[in-house]
């Protein structure tokens, strides 16, 4: 049946219309919540017409590049709405970034308004004061945030008075206009400008809401940050489902408790270190809640014993994997019916697993990075994990070189060593610089910091290699403790190990520490750690 479809109906895929629809079908349901702030659809529906509106008078164009260095507050929410109803692109900032990297951000990516808080105004001060790009500087005076000071040419409201309630804004021409600019860390040179397009941020958040399992009017708390790939698409999945945006300037467990108890939050996503900050925090913050709460946790691997531990407090937990260049979570683990018959620890061990790709995700395997010869599929031959799909960047921004490296074979290659189980799901076992080499054999050095979380002294766990003239690498961890707990000796730690590993992935050096060093998304940062050992 060779029939051509009716050209009215084309329109390209843009997760905008979904704050329209929002307005249109739940108008007076609270749409987000900032401390004292309520707002309904319609009124934010409103706010961002005109702030797209105020945008275009400041000379926004198609194509223009709009930075935002906030956090997670209304207005940045509302930036994810406002700016791509322009067809400009939004450069949401790492907040915790230094001036010279915002520096190079705000250069690179030619950013024509930028919008910052009073939190950040010494480094976004310092950040502009080199920068050649000369953006428009707009101070979001958040109410819920004391200190620091305005340094633009005008606050948010003010820019946001000059708009119109009746501005009448475009779908994109197509749907592989660019809608999103997301730098990655830049942890071995400059950051590198990840590019969205509007039909993978349309299927992505829809993929969310299947994945994570959004009802409609989900109550969802804001504890990722909204500039870490666009918050996973999360900004545009819960508007999908005209819920309610919980904002939160901080992921300390404190509010986020108070947040459940208080507004009825059903659904959160967090990196796996801030899971474990909720699992250890102090009894007395744990406030009682009634309602279901799901949690999404990825952006690193979570440790069987988080998950566990986590769905003992009684919250449900969803484990997702992506990079910045699959738009956030672009693998899920599906639960399987039949892992509720397993016994709490087996059930943690089968959704530690990455997973099978999610729905916009046309295909996914293992493979032979010099082949790219799918290995078996038996949970022991070790590949680099590549992705194919809707849900995979554009490319990086002005960067052909690594643009065309990082799809070189028709697959976006992940940089990650994982193994094929036989059920079709992967399992991550190390970015492949990660990976610890010891007399020929791989170490995981996830597999040993798991079996290091399952100690119940163990706060946080990261291992590393270490040079050693005999073995070439051997594994070293650094540890920090519970409060509270009885002091452990390196013996302890490698007694402990010895019982859940094979002898040669024991550590062979332990180092206590009172902290381990992070990134704002909260990854552990192994080339710090490395640099240390090496002295
Ligand atoms: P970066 O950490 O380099 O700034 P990303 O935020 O894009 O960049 O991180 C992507 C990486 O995070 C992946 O390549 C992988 O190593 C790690 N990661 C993300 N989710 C998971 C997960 N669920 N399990 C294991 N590793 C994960």
């Amino acid at each position: 049946l060779d029939l051509d479809p009716v050209e009215a109906n084309f329109s390209a895929l843009t997760p905008t219309t979904f704050v329209k629809r929002a307005a249109l079908a739940h108008p007076n349901r609270t749409a987000v919540i900032h401390g004292d702030i309520k707002r309904t659809w319609q009124e934010t529906y409103q706010r961002c017409l005109k702030l797209a509106s105020a945008l275009r008078k400041l000379g926004v164009k198609k194509g223009d590049t709009v930075a935002a260095l906030l956090p997670n507050i209304p207005e940045m929410l509302e930036l994810h709405f406002a700016v791509p109803m322009l067809g400009a692109v939004l450069n949401a900032q790492n907040t915790r970034l230094d001036a010279k990297t915002m520096t190079y951000m705000l250069n690179h990516g030619k950013a024509k308004v930028f919008f910052t808080d009073r939190e950040y105004s010494d480094r976004a001060r310092e950040a502009l004061a080199g920068c050649d790009a000369k953006p428009k500087v707009i101070d979001v005076d958040d109410p819920l945030f004391d200190g620091g000071e305005l340094i633009g040419d005008m606050t948010f409201d003010t820019l946001l008075a000059t708009g119109d309630d009746d501005f009448e804004w475009e779908l994109p021409g197509e749907e592989w206009q660019s809608i999103a600019l997301n730098y990655t860390s830049g942890t071995t040179g400059n950051p590198k400008g990840v590019v969205y397009h509007h039909r993978g941020a349309f299927l992505s958040a829809l993929s969310n809401v299947v994945g994570f399992g959004l009802p409609d009017g989900a109550v969802y708390l804001w504890t990722l940050p909204m500039f870490h790939c666009n918050g996973w698409c999360y900004p545009w999945a819960v508007t999908a489902v005209a819920g309610t945006h919980v904002c939160l300037r901080q992921p300390h467990p404190k509010p986020i408790f108070e947040a459940l108890a208080r507004h009825g939050v059903t659904h959160f996503c967090a990196a796996p270190i801030v899971l474990n900050m909720l699992i250890n925090a102090p009894e007395e913050q744990k406030l009682p809640f009634e309602q279901q709460v799901t949690a999404a946790t990825g952006g690193a691997a979570p440790p069987a014993a988080t998950i566990e531990a986590m769905e003992e407090m009684g919250i449900k937990v969803v484990h997702l994997y992506g990079l910045t260049e699959t738009y956030g979570p672009s693998v899920v683990c599906d639960f399987q019916d039949e892992w509720h018959q397993l016994n709490p620890k087996e059930k943690a061990r089968k959704m530690s697993r990455q997973g099978i790709p999610s729905l916009t995700m046309s295909d996914m395997m293992v493979a032979d990075p010099s082949t790219l010869e799918p290995v078996r599929q038996d949970g022991m031959a070790i590949g680099e994990v590549f992705l194919r799909g809707n849900s995979v960047m554009k490319g990086y921004l002005n960067n052909p070189d690594e643009t065309r490296k990082a799809f070189s074979g028709g697959w976006f290659h992940t940089g990650d060593l994982g193994v094929w189980h036989a059920d079709g799901y992967i399992e991550i076992k190390d970015r492949s610089k990660d990976i610890i080499i010891s007399g020929g054999e791989n170490i995981s050095t996830l597999e040993v910091e798991s079996a290091l979380y399952n100690h119940p002294s163990v706060l946080e766990a990261a291992v590393v290699a270490a040079p050693d003239e005999h073995w070439g690498e051997i594994p070293c961890a650094f540890i920090t403790l519970k409060q509270g707990t009885d002091e452990l000796s390196e013996d302890d730690v490698i007694t402990h190990c010895r019982e859940h590993l094979a002898g040669f992935k024991v550590p062979k050096k332990v180092i206590f520490t009172p902290a381990l060093p992070k990134t704002s998304t909260g990854k552990l940062q192994k080339h710090v750690l490395r640099m240390q050992l090496a002295g």
